[in-house]
């Protein structure tokens, strides 16, 4: 049997998975030089959604391969206005 167009679309699940993966792929790549440029964690305790919306927060994903886990759905993947303002070039 042939296979049509529409059945290789990407499922809704798998674009949900896909926008969790950039997500968390985008925070990694700003919380790791975070920490070059001599930022500090952010411990949020397990609060979710992060009450602080910084790549830098830690303490707010348990592990869990739920895809409805709300940690899944709240990665931080900015810096905080004071945080840019701490990485400024002077
Ligand atoms: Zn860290």
């Amino acid at each position: 049997m042939r296979r049509r167009a529409s059945d290789r679309r990407p499922s809704v699940r798998s674009a949900a998975r896909a926008r969790q993966r950039n997500d968390k792929i985008a925070q990694t790549l700003g919380h790791e030089p975070g920490h070059a440029l001599n930022l500090a964690h952010i411990s949020v305790a397990h609060a979710c959604p992060p009450p602080v919306w910084t790549v830098m927060v830690t303490n707010y994903f348990q592990q869990t391969t739920l895809l409805t886990d709300c940690a899944w759905n709240n990665i931080p993947h900015e810096y905080t206005a004071a945080e840019i303002a701490a990485l400024r070039v002077r």
